[in-house]
């Protein structure tokens, strides 16, 4: 079995842009080919994991996130990064299209993607992690036995941070996600991440009681 870096795609992988499909305007997030190059070379899978619940809305057709995934993957393939999966939920309980419009197993923070792309590449859970910019995505990720990173780029604002939604680690980027996993799992990063912003979205003690478990 492999372990896996699940990603979440919108405010992660790629610059958030809400309910795009249009695949000139996906541009990857600052640090993304550093940071993913590195887990790559370490042997990690590389699989997105997004909620597309602009399907279920009407927002665009599901055919839309062909393109989406092809030019995702072209943006990295260029720079010689390569996704084993992309993973999309269409669902949502309150959308119009009724084929879509349901309470599904698969929007995260249920884990049924994950769980797709687990049995279909023969990923180990307890050895991947889970990293997003939302609770909801350390929710699905935890849920499964993963561990678990936060981008703190603003994108949360509930800070609902009870056991099942309590990150791991809180980092800036992707470089920085990538520094915690190596230095956690096989000791390959000699220092330690430098910064870790604590504070820049989010004062709580509970980010600072996060990542003095690491960075200390
Ligand atoms: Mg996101
Ligand atoms: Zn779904």
């Amino acid at each position: 079995m492999i372990p896996a870096v699940f990603i979440d795609k919108d405010g992660t992988l790629i610059e958030d842009v809400p309910y795009n499909v249009d695949p000139t305007k996906i541009k990857l997030s600052p640090g993304a080919i550093e940071g993913l190059l590195s887990l790559q070379e370490a042997g990690y899978k590389l699989i997105v994991i997004t909620n597309q619940s602009g399907v279920a809305h009407g927002y665009f057709q599901e055919s839309a996130l062909f393109a989406v995934e092809e030019r995702l993957r072209q943006l990295l393939a260029a720079e010689g990064v390569y996704l084993t999966g992309f993973y999309y939920c269409p669902h949502h309980p309150d959308g119009v299209v009724p084929e879509f419009a349901i309470a599904c197993n698969c929007r995260k923070p249920a884990p049924g993607l994950l769980l797709r792309a687990t049995s279909e590449h023969n990923i180990d859970l307890r050895s991947s992690w889970f990293v997003g910019d939302i609770l909801n995505d350390v929710e699905a990720g935890l849920c499964v036995g993963c561990k678990t990173i936060l981008l703190d780029n603003g994108n949360e604002t509930e800070w609902d941070l009870s056991p099942m939604r309590t990150p791991g680690f809180i980092v800036t980027d992707l470089v920085e996600a990538a520094q915690v996993i190596l230095s956690v799992d096989i000791g390959m990063t000699s220092r330690r991440p430098q910064t870790v912003n604590l504070g820049l979205h989010n004062q709580s003690l509970a980010t600072q009681a996060i990542n003095s478990q690491f960075f200390t």
